[in-house]
Formats: C-alpha cells, sequence, structure tokens
C-alpha cells in the first residue's frame, strides 16, 4: 500500500475547490453496504458512484459467511414461517444487547430488514436462500438468509453482478482520503490513487459505507483496549476513516467499545473454528493446558479472555466432533492443512501439542461436560479474534449522521460498520448476524434517503458523469 494510502484523514474546507465530476450520490466504500446503498439510490433514478480504495471490492463481507438475519421475508413464508415480527426480531436483537440498543434505529432495521431482502432477491436477482435447520441461538425463529453457499465472496460476486448489470459506476483504486465541505455541508470528495495523484469528485449527499476501525491499532486501543494487540480477522482496509471525518464534522459516535469477536481463530491458519464443536462438549486449554473459561458464554464474548491467555491455546475435541465437523469445508481444510493434532490418549495429545502432561491429563480426567469427551483426542491451537468492530457514527432511522445535540448534519448518512452498531456497548451484545443486518438494511435506507435529498439539489453535472471513469 502507498504510504499517501495512510494519510490522514480529514476535510479540506475551501470554496476555491473545483470538482473534476459532480454526481448527486457518492459512496465511499464498496462492501455489502456501499454495493445495496449504491442499487437503492439507482432506484430511486439517482445516478450514483460507488469509490472503492481497493483493486477489487470484497470488504469484511466477502470474508464473511454472507448471512444475513431478516424477518418477514418471501422466503420465510415459502418455509412456512408466517409468524416472525420485527418486534419479536427486535427483542432477540436487545436481549443479547442487554437492552441497550437504541430503540428507534433498532425498530428501522428489523422494519426494514424483510424488505430489503425481498427487494435484492425480486429486483436485483441476488441468490438468496433462508439457511437451513433450527435458528442460531438467541434467534426465536430461523430468519438467516443467505447465499446457497454460505460465501460471503458469493454474496460480493452477487451484488456487483447487480450493480453492474445496473450500470453503476464502481471506481476502484480510488481511495478517499479528504472530505471537501464547507461548514457542515459535504461538498465532495478528495481520491488518492495508487500512484499518488489526486481527483476530486462533488456530491449531493455523500453516503459512508467504508465500514469501521478494526485496521487501524491506534483506534483499537483507544476504543477496545481489551482487544489491542489482538489478530484482526475483517477487512485490513477498514481504517475507521468514516469515524475520524464525522468526528471532524461534528458528528458523534456511539457504542464505540462495542465489537464482533470470536475466541477460537484457528492460527497461524487464520480459520474460524466452529463454536458448535465448543457448546457440543469441546474445551479450552491454555499452555498450562488447564481450561480457563466457561465455553458456555460464547465466540464473542470470550475473544478477550482468550487473547489473554497467550499464543499457546488449544481447542480439545474428540473423534465424534471431529468427525462431525469433516463434512464443513474450513475444517476439512484445516485437516489438509496439518492443523488438527491427534493423540490416541490425552498423554499423546499433550505431547502432540507440548502442553504439561500431568496437568492436562487432570483437566480432562476433571472434566464434568455433558456430552463427555472420549479418547481419541483431537486438537487445533486457536487464538482470540476480533472480527468487525460494531460502534460508529451516530445515525437516526433515516441513516443521517447526527451531532451530539440529535441534529442531523446536512447531507453525509452512514451505514454498516460505519454506523453506530445494534449490538450494545462491549463485545458481550453481538447476536449472530448483527453485521450484514445492519449493512445492507442500512444501505438501502440511506441509499434512499440520499437520492431523495441529492433529487432537491442542484447538482450541476449529473449528466456529464463519464462511465469511462472507472478504475
Ligand atoms: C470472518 C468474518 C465472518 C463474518 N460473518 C458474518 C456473517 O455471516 N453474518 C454477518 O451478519 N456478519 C458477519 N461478519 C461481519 C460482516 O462481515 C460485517 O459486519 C459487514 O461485512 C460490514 O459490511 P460493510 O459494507 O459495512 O463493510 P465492508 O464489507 O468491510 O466494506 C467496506 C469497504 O470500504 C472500503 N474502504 C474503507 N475505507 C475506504 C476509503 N477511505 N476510501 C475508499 N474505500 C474505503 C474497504 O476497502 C471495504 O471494501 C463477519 C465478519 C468476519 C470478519
Amino acid at each position: 500500500m502507498p504510504l499517501s494510502a495512510e494519510r490522514l484523514m480529514s476535510l479540506l474546507d475551501d470554496p476555491g475547490i473545483d470538482f473534476d465530476l459532480t454526481v448527486p450520490v457518492v459512496v465511499i466504500g464498496g462492501g455489502a453496504c456501499g454495493l445495496v446503498a449504491a442499487l437503492s439510490a439507482h432506484d430511486q433514478d439517482a445516478e450514483v458512484v460507488v469509490l472503492e480504495r481497493d483493486p477489487t471490492p470484497r470488504g469484511s463481507t466477502a470474508l464473511s459467511s454472507g448471512m444475513i438475519t431478516a424477518c418477514g421475508t418471501e422466503l420465510q413464508k415459502a418455509a412456512g414461517i408466517t409468524d416472525d415480527t420485527p418486534e419479536l426480531f427486535a427483542r432477540d436483537i436487545q436481549a443479547k444487547a442487554d437492552g441497550k440498543a437504541d430503540p428507534d434505529l433498532l425498530a428501522a432495521i428489523c422494519a426494514g430488514s424483510g424488505l430489503t431482502i425481498d427487494w435484492l432477491v425480486s429486483a436485483h436477482d441476488l441468490d438468496l436462500v433462508l439457511v437451513d435447520g433450527a435458528p442460531y441461538p438467541g434467534h426465536s425463529r430461523q430468519r438467516t438468509h443467505a447465499p446457497p453457499t454460505n460465501s460471503g465472496s458469493d454474496l460480493m460476486a452477487d451484488l456487483l453482478r447487480a450493480v453492474d448489470k445496473a450500470g453503476i459506476d464502481v471506481i476502484t483504486n480510488a481511495t478517499v482520503d479528504n472530505l471537501i465541505v464547507e461548514g457542515e455541508h459535504v461538498r465532495g470528495v478528495q481520491i488518492i490513487r495508487p500512484d499518488d495523484s489526486t481527483e476530486r469528485l462533488g456530491c449531493g449527499a455523500l453516503i459512508l459505507a467504508s465500514s469501521g476501525f478494526g485496521g487501524n491499532p491506534g483506534m483499537v486501543a483507544d476504543y477496545l483496549p481489551d482487544m489491542a494487540g489482538s489478530f484482526y480477522f475483517g477487512h485490513v482496509g477498514n481504517k475507521g476513516d468514516a469515524v475520524r471525518w464525522g468526528q471532524a464534522l461534528g458528528a458523534a459516535c456511539k457504542n464505540m467499545g462495542s465489537f464482533q469477536g470470536h475466541g477460537s481463530v484457528a492460527t497461524p491458519h487464520a480459520s474460524t473454528v466452529s463454536w458448535a464443536l465448543l457448546n457440543g462438549g469441546g474445551i479450552l486449554v491454555n499452555g498450562m493446558g488447564k481450561r480457563f473459561c466457561d465455553e458456555s458464554l460464547g465466540a464473542s464474548e470470550l475473544a478477550a479472555t482468550v487473547c489473554q491467555q497467550g499464543k499457546n491455546v488449544w481447542s480439545i475435541i474428540d473423534r465424534r466432533l471431529h468427525d462431525g465437523a469433516l463434512r464443513f469445508p474450513d475444517f476439512a481444510a484445516l485437516k489438509q492443512l496439518g492443523a488438527i493434532k491427534s493423540g490416541a490418549t490425552a498423554t499423546d495429545l499433550a505431547h502432540a501439542c507440548s502442553l504439561p502432561v500431568e496437568a492436562f491429563e487432570k483437566t480432562l480426567a476433571d472434566l464434568q461436560k455433558s456430552p463427555a469427551l472420549a479418547a481419541p483426542y483431537y486438537a487445533i491451537r486457536v487464538t482470540g479474534a476480533l472480527l468487525q468492530t460494531q460502534g460508529g457514527l451516530a445515525i437516526d432511522k433515516k441513516a443521517r449522521t447526527l451531532r451530539p445535540d440529535g441534529v442531523a448534519l446536512p447531507n453525509l448518512f452512514a451505514g454498516g460498520g460505519a454506523a453506530q452498531g445494534i449490538s450494545g456497548t462491549d463485545g458481550t451484545g453481538y447476536l449472530s448476524c448483527n453485521g450484514l443486518l445492519s449493512a445492507v438494511t442500512l444501505g438501502r435506507i440511506a441509499g434512499f434517503e440520499a437520492a431523495k435529498q441529492a433529487s432537491g439539489l442542484p447538482t450541476p453535472a449529473s449528466a456529464t458523469c463519464n462511465r469511462t471513469y472507472r478504475t
């Protein structure tokens, strides 16, 4: 990455600045939130451009399992689930967040979630299915939608196909480094290219979809001290730019201590090991061969605790769990990579993992967990990781960014990881799939509202948008 891409994100407040091009709606960030926002603005007949720092848009969305929760969808109804409601959905999220999600924002997200999925499927042919089987823990109905492959890369590929079909320009290799403002009003953005050249794009409304701050170690240390120095498993290009621009413009931030973590990421292979193995009887042990937590507390809740144990933490399972997990591609890949050690007895496994033999034997002998682990045993070295930050710019139910006094900034919208989350105030409040729920639903709302606002403004050169301006 060129040094320039790390420049301090800031504001240029100079009425003399001219633009190479002006479009009604500009979106910063080409992940799920940005692409959905662009589709939404486009469907309101607004010309829209997406700016993405990477050569290929991927974001944390491509690293995810592509699972999106939503209620009241046609896919749910087709599966016979007709009693899921925004109120029930909000109650589930609020229960996990300890009642600390903003109730108005949460209500708007839950109410908009089903519409968003139905619209993506019917208007943009997104290939989504309702996930089979029992709901994820904490969800009182099955409401998880995903690509048939459960792959975030496939979700991104499908969104990019839809955006391309709609004729929306996604400009890649385009890192926005400065917002160009007049007071609180955003006039446009400055883009820096890999060769250090700059371009300026004017806008009627700006949507910040550049996600959170997990890729910025300084901000992680400031806002999430328990996760400072931990492995960051999200998109490294998410450096907190939205928060820094918003703060410079006078916007408030909320829930900055909130995050989605994971206490079982295979290391150094960087692949999540399903928490279902620990819920199904597996245990975590530290370098002293001892258990250090109650695994039933959950993956995100224990991320920081696992990090505190240092670099020698093992997820211990038995043949029943091991053989059952082999049908999952990620686990099978770990097996192929040699990440899974095995031992016919506790002593053998302790030797294979260089754990103190006596202590580890005692840990297994004392184990009172149901179902009990039985020899032969297997172990995967794991670490705690930060997946996604959940705090960000304060927004209202129209995805408008807010000042500390609750007044909306004139033309600045935010969604997904860039905006305040609905996952409480720390690492314990994340209900599975809150991330993409916020990204796609707020993306749709932000695109709709930004298009509405920009259509009322004189946008000098929407007709001059040069469609060859892409890479
Ligand atoms: C391993 C893993 C698994 C996950 N699984 C799930 C799941 O199954 N379900 C779920 O709901 N959530 C999941 N999440 C969380 C989910 O991926 C995120 O909440 C979601 O993808 C955020 O979407 P976004 O569009 O806000 O951000 P991203 O998808 O991260 O997109 C942000 C984009 O902005 C670009 N950008 C940043 N700064 C700039 C700039 N200055 N100029 C231009 N571009 C910029 C970035 O390059 C990036 O492409 C998972 C996360 C991880 C890490």
